[in-house]
């Protein structure tokens, strides 16, 4: 199984954020997958007391296609990561620095889900104002920032992150109740999971995934202390090589 380390030693952000999240692929075919995340998102965050005033972001990644709804409703957010290279990659975009990603055209497609794509660059320089930390996390240690101790916050995010460090059951089950002590009591958790993955691809490095399946993630959190309040699955489009996925899990739970 592929852990922490093995991201630390071989995870290209650039070749990452370039397979899985541009709008459409090199043949001009929409990804779909992509366009799913960013709908649910949407509408998770659009639930009733979805708002407050800290959003953590646990396993961010090189990305910020999750946060674009999210900083909407919380006044400030702090993006957590085990790899150094997927925080400096993030905080590059953050600071406008040249080479960053281009993402500009899921901003738009965010902000038309929103109701006006006009306001793509408020939008941008919104999410770059409200990330106020970028830290290194171990989700596998029961305080995954030490030495760091963050007060708990209103929210947490995870979007792909669990399923990719947990090499089992028994991990991922520890490493929710980790990440829940990271919100408050009342607060919410909002997370994007893969299920039924065992590997993903690209640029030719092979990641290992927890094989999870919808009610396994449910009692989960539930152990974790959370009462689920929303749950939804999409299918993954058949034939993606890159991944065995079956399916995209959209979940809300409040603790
Ligand atoms: N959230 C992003 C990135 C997902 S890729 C997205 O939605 O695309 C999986 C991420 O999990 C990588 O950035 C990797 O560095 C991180 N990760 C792997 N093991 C981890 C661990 N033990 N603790 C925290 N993050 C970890």
């Amino acid at each position: 199984f592929t852990e922490g380390d093995f991201y630390q030693q071989h995870f290209d952000p650039q070749e990452y954020m370039k397979e899985f999240y541009t709008l459409s692929d090199g043949q001009g075919q929409p990804n779909t997958f992509l366009t799913q995340s960013l709908r649910s998102l949407f509408k998770m965050f659009s639930l009733d007391g979805l708002r407050g005033d800290t959003l953590i972001d646990v396993g961010c990644g090189p990305t910020i296609y999750q946060l674009l709804s999210a900083c909407e409703h919380f006044q400030e957010i702090i993006a957590l990561d085990y790899t150094d290279q997927n925080r400096r990659e993030l905080e590059r975009w953050l600071k406008g620095e040249p080479g960053a990603f281009d993402w500009r055209p899921v901003v738009k497609y965010v902000c038309e889900l929103e109701g006006d794509r006009e306001k793509w660059a408020e939008k941008e320089e919104k999410l770059r104002r409200k990330v106020k930390q970028v830290l290194k996390c171990d989700v596998t240690k029961a305080n995954p920032t030490d030495p760091v101790s963050l007060p708990p916050a209103d929210c947490i995010v995870s979007t792909l992150c669990l399923e990719g460090a947990c090499k089992d059951l028994a991990t991922f089950r520890s490493a929710l109740r980790n990440i829940s002590a990271l919100v408050k009591p009342g607060g919410h958790l909002v997370m994007l999971t893969v299920l039924g993955e065992t590997y993903y691809a690209f640029n030719q490095q092979v990641f290992s995934c927890l094989r999870l399946e919808k009610n396994e993630v449910e009692e989960a959190v539930e152990g974790a202390g959370f009462e689920v309040k929303f749950a939804e699955t999409q299918p993954w489009p058949p034939g993606d090589i890159r991944a065995d996925c079956d399916a995209l899990l959209s979940l809300v739970a409040r603790k």
